[in-house]
């Protein structure tokens, strides 16, 4: 039977970087992936964009897939924040930080297809798609998994860990007997592509309206991409409604900041939850990404985050013992993953919970709040620098810096 050091179960955003990453580091490493990549069902890799902060970029660029990536990259050069009906809003531009950008836009699909192409060359990576696990049976000594092909076929092997990357719903998340605690927040996420009558200027716009907060993002083209959460109840009337009623709506909601919408495409829905593992490592078992952690989408963090999981896990594997899944390994990934996974937890859900509360003293704090927030420039450093992570140590490959050749060094 074939033996891995490694076993990643999901091969979406944060799954295929984390393989990407142990390529070369003298892991033995199996990614199992359900849907092809470039499937139009692909799951992680859809019709959305992600907006990537700087040291996801780096990330990026350590695994050798940025090249491909930058030129469908959108620059968030300005990032504006306001909310409907008050007056405050607060604005931040990157030179103002000393920064070229905040982040950049990308679409999942792109990110796929660059992480895809590098995995099929990737040294010590085997990879195993369209595939799914049946039986993942974890022991004190190794991880045996059956798996099952598009055409039912099985196959046998060890690890000495299995990585759920398998998203919110993770089976490996319940094979290795940890629980998750789901908040409903009864909100779905409407994505779609607009284009305004002139093209976007580098500005990813942040509106807190009644409804619920609106993204209004800078895409590559000049068009722009529009993540609006609406109550769940209303969802459905946006989906149906015709495009020009739907840009109708759009405008009144955000105003003419971006100029007059003029198209807009496809539309998806994304049901919104908070979903936390009440913990991240378990026997020969961890935990990344949205198996670990799914947030809400408002403050573009979710992935962010899960890369930050991804690369501090390949570093932990890259320079650890020999046993792939010696528990002191995996509680010093828990350890250090902590601070950051709980900061950006509390910030995203801290942000969803302020905006909806429609009590008037809370809307004149928050009033008063972007106010400040305009004019103090502590605070707005501080926003900045949310891209890098919440606190605990930064991952190697965020800092530019290679995991390749850490274990022989020892
Ligand atoms: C509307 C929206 C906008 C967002 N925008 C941003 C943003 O701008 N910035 C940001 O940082 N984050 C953003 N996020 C969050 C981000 O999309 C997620 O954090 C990210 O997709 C997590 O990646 P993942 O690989 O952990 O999980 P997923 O994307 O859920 O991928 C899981 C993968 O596992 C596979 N899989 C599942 N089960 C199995 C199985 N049993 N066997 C084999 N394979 C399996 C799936 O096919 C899939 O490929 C957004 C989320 C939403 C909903």
């Amino acid at each position: 039977m074939q033996q891995f050091d490694v076993a990643i179960v999901g091969g979406g955003m944060v799954g295929a970087s984390c393989a990407l990453a142990l390529a070369g580091t003298g892991r033995s490493v199996v990614l199992i992936e359900g849907v092809a990549p470039d499937a139009v069902n692909q799951p992680s890799f859809d019709e959305r964009t992600t907006a990537l902060g700087n040291a996801s970029r780096r990330i990026f660029e350590g695994l050798g897939v940025w090249q491909h990536i930058q030129p469908a990259a959108a620059a968030i050069r300005t990032i504006h924040v306001s909310e409907a009906g008050r007056f405050g809003f607060a604005r931040l531009k990157a030179a103002e930080q000393g920064i070229d950008a905040f982040g950049y836009v990308v679409a999942n699909r792109v990110v796929g297809a660059s992480l895809w192409r590098a995995l099929a060359e990737a040294e010590g990576v085997s990879l195993r798609v369209p595939a799914t696990p049946e039986t993942v049976e974890i022991g004190r000594d190794r991880v045996s998994l059956t798996i099952v092909d598009a055409v039912g076929g099985r196959e046998r092997f060890t690890a000495s860990v299995v990585v759920a990357a398998d998203g919110a719903h993770s089976s490996v998340r319940a094979a290795a007997g940890i629980d998750a605690a789901v908040e409903d927040y009864e909100q779905v996420a409407l994505v779609c592509n607009v284009a305004a009558d002139r093209a976007n200027d580098g500005t990813a716009y942040e509106r807190f309206t009644l409804c619920g907060p609106l993204a209004v993002l800078p895409v590559h083209d000049g068009s722009f991409t529009l993540v609006w959460t609406v109550a769940a109840a209303h969802a459905q009337r946006f989906l149906e409604l015709p495009d020009a009623e739907f840009l109708q709506e759009l405008q009144t909601r955000f105003g003419w900041r971006a100029g007059r919408f003029v198209r807009s495409g496809r539309r998806a829905s994304y049901p919104l939850a908070l979903t936390r593992a009440a913990v991240t490592v378990g026997t020969r078992a961890v935990l990344i990404g949205n198996a670990a952690q799914a947030l809400h989408p408002v403050a573009g963090q979710g992935f962010n985050l899960g890369l930050r999981d991804a690369a501090m896990l390949a570093e932990l594997l890259s320079a650890g013992a020999d046993d792939a899944g010696a528990a002191e390994l995996l509680s010093q990934y828990a350890q250090w993953r902590a601070s950051d996974r709980n900061g950006v937890i509390r910030f995203t859900d801290g942000l969803i919970k302020l905006f909806g509360d429609a009590r008037t003293s809370v809307g004149m704090l928050r009033n008063l709040g972007l106010l400040l927030f305009d004019l103090a420039p502590p605070a707005k450093s501080a926003l900045a620098r949310v891209s890098a992570g919440f606190g605990g140590p930064t991952p190697r490959l965020a800092r530019g810096l290679a995991l390749s050749g850490l274990r022989t060094r020892g």
